[in-house]
């Protein structure tokens, strides 16, 4: 999930900068997009099911109108999730004013939160933490004496892995989550505006210039009066930055805790190469997130680097197809071998991760139909062994493929000639010199940096079903 802001002080077409901030988030969630528009306290929004482009026709961008702020999100349903009801940001109006809030990652103790809201008799319209985190900001607004005190206060009832971005009528708020999980940083336009995004690529994409990262923790307020920083609400906690970010989820083109993450993926293609070499005549890596890594392997292996695949462009990422039977036939349309790099050689196959394995199972026969002698692949991550509680929709072990076989069971499965996968203990070598930088690797090594989820669920639950339009 991906937020994106803009605090623009002055009157101007801040919709568009957040269509562009979005666009460039876009990799980190396609379940759907939304816009809010703050013209002077009015507030006017847009959300829907879909990828950015589609959300956003030239219509319905100008039916925003102009503004001195907004925000921005893009979304990555996880499970229970998905649907046009639980897109964001979502609009409250309360007794003393109105919020808009926009979050990303995920909320731990949110079902605890929300049976004591709903035992006080709220009721609830989505299946979105978001909304628990609304209204919990809401009740604190109440007896605040500002936004913000109400953010401070609420932070301290939050846990988590999450960012979100918030506007009241005068004010945009930041937050990050006091264990650091999820990037996000501000960056300022030479005509003075604040941008505020998950990923630096974005502030790249409207002519931002990056200023800093939010610490672990940090809350900022951007307001007529300039920049504020809070920071000593919640406490130290080990810093937990997701290690996945650089993995998976990140841009390559993004920079985070100073590291490029083009850089962390091809360190971990380099060290895959030193703990797992093989005689082979080409490296390929899997579009687009297995490239960097692959490049990487090639440079500290010595076997040449080829492109073996091309991704079709215009399809999203393969998880977020809906079911597993959709997400299999999707790797063929995404996909296709390039022949004459493939024919009569041995293939190193450099994918970001194995999750349920499905990905690498149909590129092995894909290459070796297209002549390829010899597939042997190469995960740039651990094999994924845990449930993530922090954003991604990998809620249980059942689908995890390393949880059930042993490698050399996925070896088979896959019908690679060989298979392995980045060490553990090379994780925390993926910044060079930055070796301090505490990581969340609970989705490899089962050590999670807050206390896990703990799910409630009402007698008469029933399925939020999604109203078309
Ligand atoms: P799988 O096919 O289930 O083994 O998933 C591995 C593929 O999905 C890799 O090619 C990754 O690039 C991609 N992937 C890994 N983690 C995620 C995630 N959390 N969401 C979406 N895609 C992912």
């Amino acid at each position: 999930m991906g937020v994106f802001g803009i605090f623009a002080g002055e009157k101007t077409n801040v919709a568009s900068s957040v269509y562009y901030g979005l666009y460039a988030l876009q990799h980190r969630g396609q379940e759907s997009a939304g816009i809010v528009v703050n013209d002077d306290g009015v507030f006017t929004s847009y959300n829907d099911s879909g990828i950015v482009n589609d959300v956003f026709t030239k219509d319905r961008l100008e039916g925003l109108g102009q503004g001195n702020m907004a925000i921005g999100h893009v979304r990555y349903g996880t499970l229970g999730t998905k649907g046009r009801i639980n897109a964001e940001p979502i609009v409250i109006n309360h007794v003393k004013g109105k919020l808009a809030i926009a979050t990303a990652g995920g909320i731990v103790n949110a079902s605890e939160l929300k049976r004591e809201l709903e035992l006080q008799g709220m009721i609830f319209h989505t299946t979105n933490a978001a909304e628990v985190v609304s209204y919990v900001i809401t009740k604190e607004r109440i007896s605040s004496s500002s936004i913000e005190e109400a953010v401070v206060r609420s932070m301290e009832r939050i846990d988590g892995g999450f960012c979100m971005l918030l506007m009241s009528p005068q004010k945009m708020i930041a937050v990050r989550d006091k264990h650091g999980f999820h990037p996000i940083c501000y960056g300022q336009r030479e005509s003075g505006e604040y941008v505020i995004a998950s990923e630096s690529c974005a502030l790249d994409s409207v002519g931002a210039t990056f200023i800093r990262e939010l610490d672990p923790g940090e809350i900022i307020v951007f307001s007529s009066k300039g920049i504020e920083s809070i920071r000593d609400h919640c406490g130290k906690a080990r810093e937990s930055l997701c290690v996945f970010e650089y993995i998976y989820t990140a841009r390559p083109d993004s920079t985070i805790s100073g590291l490029s993450v083009h850089e962390a993926r091809a360190r971990a293609g380099a060290l895959l190469a030193a703990a797992h070499p093989v005689e082979a005549d080409v490296v390929v890596g899997v579009p687009d997130s297995g490239l960097d890594a692959a490049i990487g392997y090639a440079n500290a292996s010595g076997i040449p680097y080829g492109i073996g695949l091309i991704k079709n462009k215009y399809i999203g990422r393969t998880f977020i197809a809906p079911g597993q039977d959709v997400r299999e036939d999707k790797v063929k349309i995404k996909l296709n071998p390039v022949r004459s790099t493939l024919n009569g050689k041995r293939v190193v196959l450099v994918d970001d991760s194995i999750v349920r394995g499905t990905t690498c199972a149909k590129l092995v026969g894909l290459l070796k139909n297209a002549g390829a002698v010899e597939v042997h692949i190469r995960s740039s991550a651990p094999p994924f062994l845990n449930p993530c509680y922090y954003g991604t929709d990998i809620d249980s072990k059942e689908s995890l493929i390393a949880c059930n076989h042993t490698i050399e069971e996925i070896r088979q499965m896959t019908g690679a000639d060989s298979i392995g996968f980045l060490r553990l203990e090379d994780l925390s070598k993926l910044g060079v010199g930055s070796s301090s930088r505490g990581f969340c690797t609970a989705c490899f090594d089962g050590i999670y940096p807050t206390k896990p989820p703990v799910i409630y669920k009402n007698k008469y639950d029933t399925k939020i079903s999604e109203n078309k339009k």
